[in-house]
């Protein structure tokens, strides 16, 4: 287990170097390693048929996102590169010069030509989800751009663009591959509760990284009632807490929807893919929840139990079980109930 995390190890050169040294397409892998080792491990488990056209739907988001957080784009010019972003990678071989808020990003913007190249190389089937998918993520981080995140209906609309559509775009292109058939995986609900599984699970846990950033990404109505600001809520007491096992539980009810989507897989490469983050996001969610400690530091799953996750979700079986295990610790805990119900709507 030790040995594949290693071997995902990020390069000790600079992408800028690898570039020159590197064809296009171990580029892009070198660049995932960089931009998150841990969707560079997942990625290995997915057959070959989709590995390219998954890790390309990646870097290509990533380089949307590394656009949107850039936070020293001018808004005008900003919105303007988002909204031309996807027809641009049909059109052209482009870099983007200083783009990036860290020297990775800015090393992959310089060098995008190469994963243009290789996504152009792809089979239409699969460039049409991504070009729409693109497309559509570009329109919602704009809204978002000017807009805050108030209540938990707006949390679901702000997530639904940054990774509920991630799902659909990863259904689709699995059915395209006609290695997925069930027509359960094209129903949109359940794939975007993937996403908004794992990304809400992303907000809650990283919590006091954003705040040190000036941007939590927590929906008000989780916490206004407890606290007048975000600063009063990080340093409250009984509140804080509470405000966070409701956010957590919020979370967790997307748990039934998830597991009927990881059901409906056929293919055990690609339910593997999709099972383990969702695995990680449970276990961390447990982890957190009760945890004041969420407020001032990051907290994370240690490496043996993330080699154990690897190794339970085998089948759907197994990866049911572990997740009603986890609920039923957290079902101890809760006194309102919401657990229970949870728990309730899985085993009915
Ligand atoms: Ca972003």
């Amino acid at each position: 287990m030790k040995k594949e995390f290693d071997q995902f190890k990020p390069s000790g050169s600079r992408l800028t170097e690898l570039s020159s040294s590197k064809d296009d397409i171990s580029f892009c892998y070198e660049a995932l390693k960089k931009v998150s080792r841990s969707f560079a491990v997942v990625i290995q488990q997915l057959p070959e048929e989709l590995k390219n056209p998954v890790c390309l739907f990646y870097l290509i988001l990533r380089g949307l996102d590394t656009i949107e957080d850039d936070m020293s784009i001018d808004n005008v010019v900003k919105e303007k590169m988002l909204l031309s972003f996807a027809e641009r990678i049909n059109q052209e071989e482009f870099v983007l010069d200083n783009v990036g808020d860290t020297q990775d990003y800015r090393d992959l913007m310089l060098h995008f030509d190469k994963i243009v190249r290789e996504y152009q190389n792809l089979a239409p089937k699969y460039k049409e989800v991504i070009t729409s998918i693109t497309h559509e993520m570009a329109v919602g981080m704009n809204k978002y751009a000017h807009k805050i995140v108030h209540s938990y209906q707006d949390w679901n609309d702000y997530c639904y663009y940054v990774a509920g559509i991630v799902g659909v775009g990863l259904s689709k292109l699995f059915v395209a591959s006609n290695l997925e058939t069930n027509p359960l995986l094209e129903s949109k609900e359940l794939s975007v509760e993937m996403g908004l599984f794992l990304q809400k699970t992303n907000i809650i846990r990283d919590f006091a990284e954003d705040f040190e950033m000036g941007r939590v990404f927590w929906p008000e109505e989780s916490w206004k009632d407890k606290a007048k600001s975000l600063y009063e809520l990080k340093n409250g007491n009984q509140e804080r807490v509470s405000a966070l096992n409701e956010i957590i539980i919020n979370a967790l009810s997307h748990v039934p929807n998830c597991l009927k989507y990881l059901k409906s897989i056929e293919n055990q490469q690609i339910f593997r893919f999709c099972a383990i983050p969702q695995l990680m996001a449970i276990a961390t969610l447990s982890k957190l929840y009760n945890n004041s400690e969420v407020f001032y530091k990051n907290i994370k799953i240690r490496k043996g139990k993330t080699a154990k996750y690897f190794m339970t979700v085998e089948n759907y079986e197994a990866t049911e079980k572990e997740f009603i295990s986890f609920l039923r610790k957290l079902e101890k805990k809760d006194k309102t109930l919401k657990i229970h119900s949870i728990i309730e709507r899985l085993i009915k």
